[in-house]
Parts: C-alpha cells; sequence; structure tokens
C-alpha cells in the first residue's frame, strides 16, 4: 500500500520519507475496533451488539459519545457512514472518512488515544467532499472519544488543495530528506533510516569521555536535541535487548552482558485473600489493595449491576494534574 495516503498526511508534512508499519500496534488495532463499532451505531446494525461484545465499558461509553454528537450535530440531517457511502477521492488519493452529513457540509472523524494533529488528513477528506458535493467550503470535525472533545476545522477549496498538494509535493520530491520526529517510532524505516541512526549516532558519542554534559543543560537548542536522541534510543534500546537476551540463550555471546535469573516474587492470590477477608476487614484489605481506575470500576460496574442501576459518576475522583515533558512537532530543516 502506498504511504501516500490520507491518513498517512500528518505525518508526511513532519518527515516526508515516513512509513506506516505494516504491522498494526495494539493501539491502531483499537482505533479499527472503535471505529467499527462507531459506523455499526450510527448505521443501526445488528452486530452493533456483537462487536460492543470486545469493547470495555468505557469503551462503549466512548462510543456512544461519538454517536450522540453526530446525531446532536446532523440534527435530522441524512448521516452517511457505510464505507461505500464514505469513500473519498482527491489528487490521486483515496480514503474513507467516517460519517458523513452532506447537507451541513461536514464530515467527522473518530480517533482515539492521545490527541494528535489530523489537520492534513481532514484537508483531504475535505478536499475530496467538496470535489464531490460541488462545494466551496467544508467542515471536519474530529471526535476525541476517549478524551471527549471535539476539534472543528473549516477549509475553503483553496485551502485544502494548498495544504494537501504541499505534502504530495514533498513526497513526490526526490530530494527529500528524512526528519526524526515524535512519528520515528511508528515508521517502517525506524531500524535503517539514517537520519534517525545519525541522530542516535550524535547522543552516543556525547557519552565519550570528555563530553561536557553542563554545556548541552545550558544551551537550549543542544539540549532539545539531546532529549529527541534520547527519545529514540529508547525505542531502540529495547529491540536491542531483545536481540541480545536471544543471542545468549542460543548460546552466543555479547560482551559485557550475561543473563541472571531472578527469583519470582511472592504473592497472595485474591482467592486466597477473599477466604480470609471477612475476618481480616474489609476496609483494611481494601485499602492496602489501593484505588480502583475509574475504568475498571465503571467495567466491573456494568458487569456486576443491573442496568437499572446507573453508574454512580460522583464516585470517580480526579488526581491532581501532573507536568510533563512532550516533544512537539519538529519542522524539516
Ligand atoms: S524513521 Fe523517522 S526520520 Fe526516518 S523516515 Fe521514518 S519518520 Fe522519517
Amino acid at each position: 500500500m502506498s504511504a501516500l495516503r490520507p491518513s498517512n498526511l500528518p505525518k508526511l508534512a513532519v518527515c516526508p520519507c515516513y512509513e506506516s508499519n505494516p504491522v498494526a500496534g495494539p493501539a491502531a488495532e483499537r482505533g479499527t475496533l472503535l471505529d467499527t463499532a462507531f459506523r455499526a451505531e450510527l448505521l443501526g446494525l445488528e452486530e452493533r451488539l456483537v462487536i460492543a461484545n470486545k469493547l470495555t465499558a468505557d469503551e462503549i461509553a466512548a462510543v456512544a459519545w461519538s454517536v450522540s454528537m453526530v446525531r446532536a450535530i446532523s440534527g435530522r440531517e441524512r448521516v452517511l457512514a457505510r464505507e461505500d457511502d464514505c469513500r473519498v477521492r482527491m489528487l490521486n488519493l483515496t480514503g474513507t472518512a467516517d460519517a458523513i452529513v452532506p447537507s451541513r457540509l461536514t464530515h467527522f472523524d473518530l480517533k482515539t488515544g492521545a490527541r494528535r494533529n489530523y489537520r492534513e488528513q481532514m484537508a483531504a477528506y475535505a478536499l475530496g467532499l467538496m470535489g464531490a458535493h460541488f462545494a466551496g467550503e467544508w467542515t471536519a470535525r474530529l471526535l476525541f472519544c476517549d478524551q471527549r472533545e471535539i476539534e472543528t476545522i473549516k477549509f475553503t477549496y483553496e485551502e485544502a488543495h494548498d495544504i494537501v498538494d504541499q505534502v504530495v509535493k514533498a513526497f513526490n520530491d526526490p530530494a527529500k530528506k528524512p526528519n526524526p520526529c515524535e512519528y520515528c517510532g511508528w515508521c517502517a524505516k525506524a531500524d535503517t533510516c539514517p537520519a534517525l541512526l545519525a541522530m542516535v549516532g550524535e547522543t552516543l558519542t556525547v557519552t565519550e569521555p570528555g563530553f561536557d554534559f553542563d554545556v548541552v543543560l545550558a544551551d537550549p537548542e543542544k539540549l532539545g536535541r539531546f532529549l529527541t536522541a534520547c527519545a529514540f534510543i529508547e525505542g531502540l534500546h529495547e529491540r536491542a535487548k531483545k536481540i541480545a537476551t536471544e543471542r545468549i540463550k542460543t548460546g552466543g555471546k555479547v560482551p559485557g552482558w550475561k543473563l541472571v535469573t531472578r527469583k519470582g516474587s511472592e504473592f497472595v492470590d485474591c482467592e486466597t485473600v477473599g477466604h480470609h477477608i471477612q475476618r481480616m476487614g474489609f476496609g483494611p484489605v481494601l485499602a492496602a489493595y489501593g484505588n480502583l481506575p475509574a475504568s475498571k470500576f465503571r467495567d466491573l460496574w456494568s458487569e456486576r449491576m443491573s442496568s437499572e442501576k446507573p453508574f454512580p459518576e460522583e464516585s470517580v475522583k480526579h488526581a491532581a494534574p501532573s507536568v510533563y515533558l512532550k516533544q512537539t512537532k519538529t519542522k524539516p530543516n
């Protein structure tokens, strides 16, 4: 499958050499499952009940929220959700939107996982849909179902065309260069990409004696590059550990490394705890187990309580927000 397709455009906008990995990871598989559930719900298909059985209570709620948003925004207008009705063509590319409301000149796209940039993908759908419906402007609505947030992006025909055309031109440029970025971890070329490996090499050389870490820490530019390179090394580190483990297991050697057997940790299984819980007291035992993630409590509630008993939303507590460092989008030089 060509790398040049609408879903890849946001990645290609950052690195024109990006190539998606043919093996879908768990996050992508979850995205596809929720997409299927969303489509089935919108169309009222019988199989939606079978699909819902594969989802957690939290995921069912996420899909239900997304469907309710489509219904609220589309009102009584006709919503197209069959894959055949949602196929879109633009500038020699093809893709499939999740749902289209032609009379409102709008389409919806369900997104799972962290909020990311999807502007270029939405521009491609908008461009194709404007062409198909003879419209001069179009609205894309991204449904971030895990966050219960909507992002609305409006395009004129010219804007959408320019956005897509720019990415296509960069992709087709014979002189294009890879640009290490936040998408390298998903890229099929990660193991061989010269730009990525050069960046990793750069980080490795800074660990040589004589390397002045204080200079890196004092210079925002150097500090940013160092952090970026470290992020790539983390992914390569895991692969290197797996390969080294296999090599040593099969009689090979990796100088400076050996396999050691760690004693298994001691534990008491939950059946045994349950057997003693009456005498020990529920309070102290539950306190020792600690807090339950809200999603797990929701799952248990929907499995164990009758459907007439609504989930007590007021019981969900929120931990204090925390601050963390996130890599931002980097543009090619
Ligand atoms: S590994 Fe990163 S820099 Fe290299 S082609 Fe893939 S996305 Fe681009």
